[in-house]
C-alpha cells in the first residue's frame, strides 16, 4: 500500500514545496507576529489575514508523543511500533511529526531538543526530527 497523501491545497502548497526544496516554513502574521503550523488563511490571534512564510532554522523540543504499536493504516503495517511525536520549534509553531532516532518512542523524553531532518516518501517530503 502506497504512503497515505496530505490534502495539498494552495493554502498548504507552500508548506509541501518548502520541504522538497529542503526548508521546513511555517506562517507568520504580519499584523501581531504570531506564528503557526498547519496553514490557515487567518492568523489564530488576531483573525486578520495577513500571513507569510518563514523558513524554520529547524530546531526544536518535543512536547508529546505516543508510539504506535498498531498499525490503521496497511501502509504503516511494516513501521510498527513507531512514535507519532508533537515538536514545538524555537520558533514557536508546533507540528506533528516522527523521531527517526527515537528507538520507537524509548529514547524520547520531555523537552529533548531536536533538529529538522527532511525525508521523502515517494515524491513526498516529510518534516521529521532527529534527536540531538
Ligand atoms: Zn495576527
Amino acid at each position: 500500500m502506497s504512503f497515505p497523501q496530505p490534502d495539498i491545497t494552495p493554502l498548504s502548497a507552500p508548506y509541501w514545496d518548502g520541504l522538497k526544496q529542503g526548508k521546513l516554513l511555517f506562517q507568520q502574521c504580519r499584523a501581531c507576529g504570531n506564528r503557526w503550523l498547519p496553514a490557515r488563511d487567518a492568523c489564530p490571534n488576531c483573525l486578520k489575514r495577513e500571513a507569510e512564510w518563514v523558513e524554520s532554522a529547524g530546531r526544536g523540543r518535543i512536547v508529546s508523543w505516543v508510539v504506535y504499536h498498531v498499525s490503521y493504516n496497511d501502509a504503516f503495517k511494516d513501521r510498527v511500533p513507531y512514535d507519532v511525536t508533537l515538536v514545538e520549534l524555537d520558533e514557536g509553531p508546533r507540528l506533528l511529526s516522527n523521531i527517526v532516532n527515537g528507538d520507537a518512542g524509548r529514547k524520547l523524553s520531555l523537552h529533548a531538543p531536536v533538529a529538522l531532518q527532511i525525508e521523502h516518501e515517494g515524491d513526498l517530503a516529510l518534516a521529521r526530527f532527529k534527536l540531538v
